[in-house]
């Protein structure tokens, strides 16, 4: 492949359980306020969070206990009663546990891969849904690796649709001046790996960082691996 499209969060960083625990903390605590059934669970992180934007992620949890919420906007506040008021109030816990994470490092073989990549001549691209792109690549050392970043804002910016759809990918594909045929995407999560799929990438490379390879497969992925090394 000449350009490779890397998901952020579970690929070439190590923060799901960053984002797990944000979750777990903003619909433990709204569901416990009003008594919802059944308690917010690990299951519902990779079932309706994982992979999607922020807001999406909100209304599918829930829309999954029968409840919904008005939408608002990407500026509430975190203690706004809306969707994007919780999807707000979920990065702020998500940000807090950053901060709090003082040995936060990309995966261990993420660096070596980028360089054997790099080294090949290909295009390196992050596509995420995050808002927090910059500072997490900031953060884990990796910035000067990616000169094409497409994420939350930049989706927003442009009016794309968020994965599983597969718009982010192609506009990454288009920055680093390839055809989607010609790059790979590589993602943990099956709605990033369903938008691969319905790209048309010439390869959707899944890990395997929880969602588990049936589920990947499933979704579309022509290769399930544990570690990107499974990419050289
Ligand atoms: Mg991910």
């Amino acid at each position: 492949m000449d350009g490779y499209l890397f998901d952020l969060d579970g690929v070439l960083v190590p923060t799901a359980a960053l984002h797990q625990q944000a979750w777990a903390a903003l619909f433990g605590e709204f569901f416990a306020a009003d008594g919802v059934r059944p308690p917010y669970g690990a299951d519902d992180y990779y079932k309706y969070v994982d992979g999607r934007p922020r807001c999406d992620g909100v209304a599918a949890v829930l829309a999954s206990r029968g409840l919904t919420l008005p939408w608002g906007d990407p500026f509430d506040p975190p203690t706004a009663p809306t969707v994007c008021g919780l999807g707000n109030r979920k990065d702020q816990y998500f940000n807090a546990a950053l901060a709090a994470a003082a040995d936060f490092a990309p995966y261990p073989e993420t660096v070596p891969v980028l360089q054997a990549l790099g080294g090949r001549g290909a295009g390196l691209a992050v596509v995420t849904s995050s808002e927090n792109a910059t500072q997490v690549l900031a953060r884990a050392g990796l910035t000067d690796w990616f000169p094409v970043v497409v994420d939350g804002r930049h989706r927003r910016l442009h009016g794309l649709a968020g994965k599983p759809a597969p718009d982010t990918f192609t506009a990454a594909a288009g920055l680093l001046g390839l055809s989607p045929a010609r790059c790979a995407v590589v993602e943990d999560a099956v709605a990033g790996v369903a938008a691969g799929r319905a790209g048309g990438f010439g390869l959707v490379a899944g890990v395997d960082r929880g969602a588990g390879a049936p589920a990947l497969a499933a979704a579309g992925a022509d290769a399930v691996m544990t570690s990107l090394e499974g990419l050289l």
